[in-house]
């Protein structure tokens, strides 16, 4: 197998991958689309970080392209449709980054609390601000948690930790850890709570969803977080309320607009107010998420390869096809419509094969069907499950 990692991932994904046998090559930016499709001639499987679109364009112009693997969070870089139709499987490293957001979380709400950003500036312009006015410890107080999924379930942890009273609103029932506490609605939260964090997901629902109206039903003196996506906010009503003092501090770490690139300026409504920490979306950002992306996506495509498994693939359904030896394994990719496994198996049977164990999963559109043999595969038989008007895609590998 070739890959070909671009965007400067981090050297655990090209060592693992070398390790495991295949000729990688790395390129440091990222390339667009006619750079990219020249550059996947024989390529096998690609490495991208957000700045690489894989587009339905760069699939067709190249459909030995195997696997993408989106050494980061999100995938809306890559056309996961017109991927899962070229038989292109593709992997994400969702839970990598989790702990680093979740700490800036922590960090952040301990320095609202206690002005700390505000007490540094003022002494490096020289000022002795010594003043236990305003400053808290969050110990005892309330956190709120809007969106208790994989960071904002890990914050509900930690946070009690430091001995913080924690209550979250999710659209759906969560599982509560430790001792906190699912409330029924947004309204209850905010009026419950003296610290509320934003968790919740890129949903085009949630666009725009607090406002004046969420900022008006918050505590007196509140403080206010969001590290999740710069379109839930409407960051004109939250400077209006901490101007007004109605809010006492907040951070913010996503924005409506963000620049491209390191270094470009950047502009917004909340520069330059007391006690609010703005940081340039860096909350998953630390050298421990970025070796553990490289680590983890780099051996979802080693597996991939090696087995057939798609566990964690956000574009195809998962099988997890642990390891077998001495046997043929043929991996079919197909549409997901009835009775296409029983053509595939008619088919096998009609090529006199044996099958020793069978695993399907389907997703949408896509099924998925793992089968070992302990024969070998005629070639005839991969022929016609090529042939087969289901079939998106077929692979056949001989285990040692
Ligand atoms: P997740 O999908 O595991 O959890 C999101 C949760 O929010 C889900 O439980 C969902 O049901 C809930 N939710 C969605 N809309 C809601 C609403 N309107 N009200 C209440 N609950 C709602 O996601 P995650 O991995 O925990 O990530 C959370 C957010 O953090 C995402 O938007 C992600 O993009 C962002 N993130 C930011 C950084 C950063 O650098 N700042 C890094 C990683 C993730």
């Amino acid at each position: 197998m070739k890959v070909l990692l671009l965007e400067n991932i981090h050297d655990a994904a090209r060592e693992s991958l070398v390790h495991a046998g295949f000729e990688v090559e790395t390129r440091s930016g990222a390339l667009d689309e006619p750079e990219l499709i020249e550059a996947l001639a024989g390529v096998d499987m690609v490495g991208i970080r957000s700045k690489t679109q894989v587009t339905r364009a760069v699939l067709e112009a190249r459909p030995e392209l195997k696997v993408v693997g989106a050494f980061c969070i999100g995938t809306n870089q890559i056309d996961l449709d017109a991927a899962a139709q070229a038989g292109t499987v593709v992997f994400n490293a969702p839970f990598s980054n989790t702990r680093s957001v979740v700490e800036l979380a922590l960090a952040e709400i301990i320095s609202l609390a206690r002005h700390l950003t505000d007490k540094s500036a003022a002494l490096h312009a020289g000022v002795w601000d010594k003043s236990a006015k305003g400053a808290h410890e969050v110990r005892g107080r309330t956190l709120g948690i809007i969106g208790y999924g994989n960071i904002g379930a890990q914050l509900s942890v930690v946070a009690e930790a430091f001995g913080m009273h924690v209550y979250f609103y999710d659209l759906e029932d969560k599982l509560p850890l430790g001792n906190a506490t699912q409330v029924g609605s947004l309204d209850e939260l905010l009026a419950t709570c003296e610290t509320i964090t934003l968790h919740v997901d890129g949903r085009a629902g949630n666009a725009g969803n607090f406002g004046a109206e969420q900022f008006a039903t918050m505590r007196p003196r509140s403080l206010f977080l969001n590290l999740s996506r710069g379109f839930v906010v409407d960051l004109e009503a939250l400077r209006d309320n901490l101007v007004s003092g109605h809010i006492a501090g907040a951070a913010v770490d996503v924005f409506p607009s963000e620049p491209k690139r390191a270094g470009d300026p950047f502009e917004n409504c909340l520069q330059g107010i007391p006690n609010v920490i703005l940081t340039p979306h860096v909350g998953g950002s630390t050298e421990e998420a970025q070796l553990d992306i490289g680590r983890y996506v780099s051996g979802k495509l080693r597996d991939w390869a090696v087995t057939g498994a798609t566990t964690m693939s956000v574009n195809v359904p998962a099988v997890a096809a642990p390891t077998v030896h001495g046997g043929t394994r043929i991996l079919h990719l197909h549409k997901n419509v009835p009775g296409v496994l029983a053509r595939v198996n008619t088919i096998l049977s009609e090529g006199d094969v044996n099958i020793d164990s069978q695993q399907l999963s389907t997703k949408g559109e896509f099924g998925y069907a793992v089968t070992d043999l302990a024969s070998d595969l005629p070639a005839n038989t991969e022929q016609r499950l090529r042939g087969l008007e289901e079939t998106v895609e077929v692979r056949v590998i001989v285990t040692a």
